[in-house]
């Protein structure tokens, strides 16, 4: 009985997102409305997501941040970076490539970094960038909506493309889950930044529940860590390769590639 009441109640659900979609999709169709003869642009925001295998948090994401985005006044786009192959998931490097098509596409101020299941809670988290490098998942749910640690960095943060490039992005080395973020906190800071937060509650968000399936800890990232400074300009934005394969949807940029080691060489560490 209360079995098939909660699989009626999912269908519902979901016939209520599909259907919220529709419509976003129809008032949408102006997202990639910024000019690339245009100089700069204060206002224009890239939104990238890493991703592998979460095909059903896409649609909840969009449908949580267009409405958010839009009130806020932004001009902003979607990039997916989608890491096929079998090498562990390499969120970091994955931002990199983002970051590199993305320039090439538009003219951005702003790059937001964004996991794909995080929900802001509240739509006057501003989602542009300022002076100084910013984390806007202050507080999650699934920490009770507290900072775990004072140089938390994860979730999502925003950089400008100036910062970005002065910080020579995030590492590449990071394969398997854990660590890459505390790296972009130390890089930031090696750099002279310092981080902002929203005020109070204007930083909480909702996680998406997921399994960690087939997805391995990156056990490596206590050392690396250690050498985050020495790193800092020979791993990054400075030594990617790759090839990408590009796909413009309705509402993103989807931009695969297969990530291997040997495609940002260093020495070892
Ligand atoms: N991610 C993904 N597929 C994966 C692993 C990670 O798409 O197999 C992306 C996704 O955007 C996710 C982010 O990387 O939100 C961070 O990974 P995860 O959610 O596993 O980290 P955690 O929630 O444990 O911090
Ligand atoms: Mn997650």
């Amino acid at each position: 009985m209360w079995l098939r009441a909660s699989i009626i109640l999912k269908a519902i659900i979901q016939v209520i997102i599909l259907f919220k979609q529709q419509r976003i999709f129809r008032e949408t169709s102006h997202i990639r409305h910024t000019s690339p003869a245009r100089k700069s642009c204060l206002t224009c925001v890239a939104v990238l997501i890493p991703f592998r295998n979460r095909h059903e948090h896409l649609p909840i994401f969009f449908l949580h941040l267009i409405p958010m985005l839009q009130k806020q006044r932004l001009e902003f786009a979607f990039y997916v970076i989608e890491q096929t192959g079998t090498q562990p998931f390499n969120r970091a490097m994955l931002f990199n490539v983002g970051f590199k098509e993305a320039m090439k596409d538009s003219v951005w101020d702003c790059v937001i970094f964004h996991d794909v299941d995080h929900l802001p809670e509240n739509d006057r988290n501003y989602y542009g960038c300022g002076e100084m490098p910013r984390h806007f998942a202050a507080k999650l749910d699934k920490y009770m909506y507290i900072l775990p640690y004072k140089e938390f960095f994860g979730g999502v943060s925003g950089l400008t493309v100036e910062q970005f490039r002065k910080i020579n992005g995030f590492p590449n080395a990071f394969w398997g889950w854990g660590g890459e973020d505390d790296d972009l906190w130390n890089r930031v800071h090696y750099a002279g930044y310092n981080v902002t937060r929203p005020e109070g509650d204007l930083g909480k968000y909702k996680s998406i529940p997921h399994h960690h399936r087939g997805e391995v800890q990156f056990l490596g990232r206590y050392k690396l860590l250690r050498y985050s400074k020495e790193r800092q300009y020979i791993d990054g934005l400075n030594n990617l390769v790759y090839t990408p394969k590009i796909l413009v949807d309705r509402l993103y940029t989807n931009i695969s590639v297969n990530l291997m080691p040997e495609l940002a060489p260093i020495e070892d560490y």
